[in-house]
Formats: C-alpha cells, sequence, structure tokens
C-alpha cells in the first residue's frame, strides 16, 4: 500500500469548513487505500503564541474531531507530532540543507508574518516549511494530501529530498502533492478572494464545525455574492457564488452542473437556505460525535499513545538512516 502522511494544527479549537472539505475527508477516504499516517501539529502550533492550557486541550479536542470526521485508528496511524521527537530531529538536518533565500519565499511564511508584523513573527514560524518537510521524509510518504495553500511546501519537500538523495545517497522518498481540485481551496465566506483561514479569516466568512448550527446556518444565508442574480459556476466573475456551490456540491456529492439545473431561475435566497440546511445537517452530528469523544478522555489519550508508537517505529528507522548518511558518529 502507498504510504500517506498529513497534520493538522490544534490552533483555534474548531476546524473550519476548508479544512474539513481541502483536507481531513480526503483523510478520511484514504485510510482505506493507503497505509495513512496523520499527526495533530502541535510544534508547528507554537510558531504563533499559545497559551499552554489552550494547545493542551486543543490537541486532545483537534484528535476528537479527528475521529468525528471519520478517521478510524484501526485503519491509519493517529497521533500528536510532539510525541515523536524525531520530527524535531530530521527538521535541524532539513534546516541545514536549505537556503536563507529558498526559504524566504515561502509565500505562507510571508502572509503570515506579514500579518504578525515581521518584526514579531519568530524564526521558527519562518522554518516552519521545513519542519514539515521532515514531518513528510521521516515516513517515506508516497502523497501528502493537503489544500492548495500547501502546495508549495510539498514542492520544498521534493527539492530538499532530491538534495539530500544526491549529496548522501537514497534515503527519502520523493513525495507527491494530493490535492483535489474541487476543494484545493475554499474561500472565506465574506471575502471570496482570501482563503478561509483559522488565522485569517472575518469571523463572519470562517465557518467553524463546532460553532452552533443557529449560527452557521446565519453565515451561510449572510455570504457575499454578487449584484447579479443568476446562479452559475464561475470562478472569476461570480467567486462567491461558485465558493457557495463547490461546497454544496462537495458535501451532498452532487455535480455542480446539477445544481446549476435546480437553481435555474430562482435567486440566491434559496440557494442559501437550502445549502444553510445541508451545513447543519452535516455539523449537528459532527458536534456530537466530537463531544463524545471529548467525554473520554482516557481513550483518546490510548488511541494517542499507541499510534505514537506505531509513529515512532517508522520515523526512528528513517532517521537512524538519515543520521547515518550525513556522517553523525553513532553513540555507543
Ligand atoms: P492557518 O491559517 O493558521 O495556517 P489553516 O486554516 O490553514 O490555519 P491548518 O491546520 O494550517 O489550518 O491546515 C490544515 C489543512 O487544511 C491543510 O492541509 C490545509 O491545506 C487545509 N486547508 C486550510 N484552509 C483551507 C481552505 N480554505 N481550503 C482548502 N483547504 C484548506
Ligand atoms: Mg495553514
Amino acid at each position: 500500500r502507498p504510504r500517506v502522511l498529513s497534520g493538522i494544527q490544534p490552533t483555534a479549537g474548531s476546524f473550519h469548513l476548508g479544512n474539513y472539505l481541502g483536507a481531513v475527508r480526503q483523510w478520511v477516504a484514504l485510510q482505506e487505500s493507503h497505509d495513512a499516517f496523520y499527526m495533530v501539529v502541535d510544534l508547528h502550533a507554537i510558531t504563533v503564541p499559545q497559551e499552554p492550557a489552550d494547545l493542551r486541550a486543543n490537541t486532545r479536542l483537534a484528535t476528537a474531531q479527528l475521529l468525528a470526521a471519520g478517521l478510524d485508528p484501526e485503519r491509519c496511524t493517529l497521533f500528536v507530532q510532539s510525541h515523536v521527537p524525531e520530527h524535531a530531529q530530521l527538521a535541524w538536518i532539513m534546516n541545514c540543507l536549505t537556503g536563507f533565500g529558498e526559504a524566504s519565499r515561502m509565500t505562507q511564511f510571508k502572509d503570515k508574518s506579514a500579518r504578525q508584523g515581521s518584526d514579531r513573527a519568530s524564526v521558527g514560524l519562518f522554518t516552519y516549511p521545513i519542519l514539515q518537510v521532515a514531518d513528510i521524509l521521516l515516513y517515506q510518504a508516497n502523497e501528502v494530501p493537503v489544500g492548495e495553500d500547501q502546495r508549495q511546501h510539498i514542492e520544498l519537500t521534493r527539492d530538499l529530498a532530491e538534495r539530500f538523495n544526491g549529496r548522501f545517497g537514497e534515503t527519502f522518498t520523493v513525495p507527491k502533492p494530493y490535492i483535489l481540485k474541487e476543494t484545493a481551496k475554499i474561500f472565506d465566506l465574506q471575502d471570496p478572494s482570501i482563503k478561509m483561514s483559522k488565522s485569517a479569516s472575518t469571523p463572519k466568512g470562517l465557518i467553524n464545525l463546532l460553532d452552533d448550527p443557529k449560527a452557521t446556518a446565519k453565515k451561510v444565508k449572510s455570504a457575499v455574492t454578487d449584484t447579479d442574480t443568476v446562479i452559475r459556476y464561475d470562478t472569476d466573475l461570480k467567486p462567491g457564488v461558485s465558493n457557495l456551490l463547490t461546497i454544496y456540491s462537495t458535501l451532498t456529492r452532487t455535480g455542480v452542473a446539477e445544481l446549476e439545473e435546480k437553481y435555474a431561475g430562482k435567486g440566491y435566497g434559496a440557494l442559501k437556505t437550502d445549502l444553510a440546511e445541508v451545513m447543519v445537517d452535516f455539523v449537528t452530528p459532527f458536534r456530537e460525535r466530537t463531544q463524545q469523544y471529548l467525554d473520554d478522555p482516557e481513550t483518546l489519550d490510548s488511541i494517542l499513545a499507541k499510534g505514537a508508537e506505531k509513529a515512532r517505529a517508522v520515523a526512528g528507522e528513517t532517521l537512524a538512516q538519515a543520521y547515518d548518511r550525513v556522517g553523525f558518529l553513532p553513540a555507543k
């Protein structure tokens, strides 16, 4: 079975609709066909300041949401990044193989540091794409299911894997991005020119899966569209409407063309009312399942303990090989 690896940050508490449609939904599907490793990336979370108690609680909360979304610990390896020290260890080697200019070109860093003010942005934020390289290479992943915003980091991963292999001998699998076209980028409901994001969305434009379903329905109904009335998928001329069609289409597994037909001659109000209902039907059981997992922290922690053990077996082997290739003297 080919291997996949991906991760999600335990920041902001709730996952948002972009996380689910762009990434987590694919994770659930891929555990059936792939040897799948999924992690809650707490090392990435601290690239921006986190309250320790919140970080701990949000790490369990992220795990509960992943299980609620359909990850099955019998079918995939689910773990917390900081439980596997090899991530930080391999990241150091990768840091030393990356050019400063190369790292400076990462657009996610540029966006995120600009939002924080470049003086306040941490060096960790600057090097987080390189930690991500280590995350992926440790597991010899063939594919990495992520949203479009991560494409550049997968490119960097490929470059560094090839660079290491070229310099020190075949060591790492060169991974490919696994990005589904339809859901590669879910947009903010108030500003369909920016991606829905934990850190950058406007509150009204962000659909948090754990919010009160009534509030979610309200956000859908007040989504920004355009001054036209025609319901048509056209990302250039009608980005707001197209985003709603994408969400509707993927949540109900109905083709966009079919939806265009269904809403021919009807206004935006009808589309939004129906989509609000679809969304409520999706988030209501998701919230309940998440709460059930949260109510049983011992089970959560034991799932994560087993996951960490499986992950360390693979990561340890890769790291030992990388240490050897680089020329580190083995400890006796
Ligand atoms: P931040 O803005 O702090 O980076 P985030 O909203 O991007 O947070 P992450 O935990 O960084 O959330 O991302 C988890 C996964 O969700 C990644 O694979 C990312 O590509 C995907 N993702 C995030 N936002 C979207 C979106 N709007 N559309 C599609 N995929 C997304
Ligand atoms: Mg992100």
